[in-house]
């Protein structure tokens, strides 16, 4: 095979070794070498000693981003996990739709157990022998949690995964804030306001606050979209005039980014079309949160779930399977088979649709693809097709290639891609962030999560201590 024309379209790479527990992890500097928070079955595998009691009392999790979750993985059972409804919901639907291999977040797995078979054989244990829940912690929004000697307090922000939320966090000494990610001018804005009227009010001691846009002038192509409302005004045209099937990408779990599709499938007489994980997660928070959020459920008009072809691929009304050397059509029985568990109540549902419904009328609909998705072009087969970008521009090497490969799959089916990002960030600009910590004025801050940590440094003339904390190596 030619890997590199392989490599136009399907993106694969390296990762650190499960069978290695923490060794590859710290070995590339990826972990710190820190005592007393990670995983025992890893720590033993790994010959390193496992300490009897945890060095933390728990972990606060601002929200469910790969960079903030990631690492949950590899910590030990007994730390307890604070986080709100929607993060703990978020960490529910990784862990049924998932399939990474260091995703232990809801579940806790323990690797390397071994016993004895029947057979006297010595096998791996698996499946339900292995599996312990995690201590989550649901936190309300502003009610006091003690945590070891802490008051932590939960505040809930606006930000591009729902359940983002900063801390406040207070002993005798000290009042700290952390931000995590947040922004202004989502359809949750007013959260992160009335977060910075509470971080005020705290008079915070230290402030650890994020930096993603910081030292960031550039703005989005073409257009200034300042809020997420801005996307749905600016790119009405462009889908009530196309006469032929929307692609829309948007990050998968960026709901604010789904009801604004949702509300232009609405204003202009489509369908949105999502993908299995998204339909789950709609269904997750609907039972689990109904009161406490903004998102569509499932029955709403002009929102439909678009079920591909697994397996087998016996999903077309055209499909056949060779029985005894004889072209039969499956049986319904063996359709749903083809599906996972967490997949199959979708399959019963009305708006259902595959490939055939898109391809028979491709003007009634907005389908959400993207890189592990646009195969789904090969069955549909767009005549007429027009894709709309509503992700982050690439920034990086890696991201241009993820890009091009978007690229080469619209080509390929001569979708027009003249349309530039319809996209506003998750973060709040440099500006409003400087504007935000002034305002909650803090005696000392730490820039976290940034690349251009001085910028901060104009704070100092505010009377506020910026600090930039080396790490030891
Ligand atoms: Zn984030
Ligand atoms: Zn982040």
């Amino acid at each position: 095979m030619s890997f590199s024309k392989a490599g136009e379209f399907f993106i694969d790479f390296g990762n650190p070794r499960k069978g290695n527990g923490l060794g590859d992890f710290i070995e590339l500097g990826l972990l710190p070498d820190v005592k007393g928070i990670y995983r025992e079955d890893y720590l033993r595998h790994n010959g390193l000693n496992f300490e009897e009691k945890a060095a933390v009392d728990g972990l606060l999790l601002s929200h469910a981003h790969a960079d903030h979750v990631n690492y949950v993985n590899f910590l030990r059972n007994d730390i307890p996990l604070y986080m709100s409804l929607n993060s703990k919901i978020i960490l529910e639907v990784l862990d049924a739709t998932g399939t990474g291999s260091f995703t232990d977040y809801y579940t806790y797995r323990r690797q390397f157990e071994y016993y004895l078979t029947k057979q006297k054989n010595i096998s791996r244990k698996k499946g339900d022998k292995i599996t312990e829940p995690r201590d989550i912690r649901i936190m309300d929004p502003y009610v006091i949690e003690t945590i070891g000697n802490l008051d932590v307090q939960l505040a809930p922000v606006d930000h591009s995964l729902p359940g983002a939320a900063a801390f406040l966090i207070e002993d005798n000494t000290e009042r700290v804030i952390y931000s995590g990610d947040l922004r202004f001018h989502g359809r949750n804005a007013q959260l992160t306001h009335d977060f910075v009227k509470h971080a005020k009010k705290f008079n915070p001691t230290v402030m650890l606050c994020e930096g993603t846009n910081m030292g960031n002038t550039k703005k989005p192509q073409n257009f200034n979209l300042k809020c997420e409302e801005d996307i749905e005004e600016t790119a009405y045209d462009l889908i009530n005039d196309y006469n032929g099937l929307l692609v829309v990408n948007f990050p998968i779990r960026d709901l604010d980014r789904l009801v604004t599709f949702h509300n232009l499938a609405k204003s202009t007489d489509r369908t949105l079309l999502i993908n299995l994980k998204q339909a789950y997660m709609l269904n997750r928070i609907e039972a689990e949160n109904p009161d406490g959020t903004i998102y569509p459920t499932l029955s709403e008009p002009n929102l439909g779930v678009y079920i591909p072809r697994r397996k087998d691929g016996l999903l077309s009304s055209n499909s056949y399977i060779n029985f005894e050397d004889e072209w039969i059509k499956p049986s319904d029985d063996l359709h749903v088979k083809e599906y996972e568990k967490w997949q199959k109540e979708f399959l019963e549902y009305d708006n259902a649709y595959t490939f055939e419904d898109v391809s028979e009328n491709e003007n009634q609909y907005i389908i959400r693809l993207d890189n592990y998705s646009f195969a789904e072009l090969i069955d549909i087969k767009p005549a007429n097709a027009r894709y709309i970008h509503s992700a982050t521009e690439p920034f990086s090497t890696e991201m241009e290639l993820d890009f091009e490969v978007t690229m080469n799959w619209l080509h390929h089916f001569n979708i027009d891609t003249t349309e530039s990002a319809y996209h506003v960030s998750g973060h709040a600009t440099g500006e409003q962030l400087l504007e935000m910590i002034r305002e909650i004025e803090p005696d000392v801050l730490y820039p976290i999560h940034t690349e251009n940590p001085s910028e901060y440094d104009v704070l100092m003339d505010d009377g506020i201590t910026v600090i930039h904390p080396v790490l030891k190596s």
